[in-house]
């Protein structure tokens, strides 16, 4: 992949990031105000600490997607953005357009969404055990 296009992809993910941030930014007003003087050099136990917070704030789906967006946005500093987690094939630009922030190439993703399947029919089975 070219530098231009990793570099499109990448301001896509950085707007996803910010939109998901928007409104627990906005709720979190007083507090980032607090911190503000601690920002330029946030240590990895605050960050983690924001996260936290984050995760409460956030729903399910918006905190799994801004998990992804992340990893991604790590992974293009890493220069291993673009390659499938799971079998290490190099995603289609065209579904990354689509998805940037995408973990999987389109077959392991259809692979892992048959297994979930099985994975959640097991899950309602232990639940009536109890
Ligand atoms: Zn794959």
């Amino acid at each position: 992949m070219n530098k231009k296009k990793i570099t499109k992809l990448h301001s896509q993910l950085e707007s996803i990031r910010s939109e998901l941030l928007g409104d627990v930014e906005k709720s979190n007003q007083s507090v980032k105000e607090s911190e503000i003087g601690q920002i330029a050099d946030i240590s990895d136990d605050a960050a983690r600490a924001y996260s936290r917070q984050l995760e409460g704030e956030l729903g399910e789906q918006e905190w799994k997607k801004l998990k992804q967006v992340d990893l991604a946005i790590k992974k293009i500093s890493d220069g291993e953005y673009g390659i499938c987690a799971q079998c290490e094939s190099v995603i289609p630009e065209a579904r990354l357009e689509v998805v940037p922030y995408t973990e999987f190439c389109t077959q392991c993703l259809s692979e892992m969404e048959k297994n979930s399947k099985v994975i959640s029919i097991n899950d309602e089975n232990s639940f009536e055990e109890n």
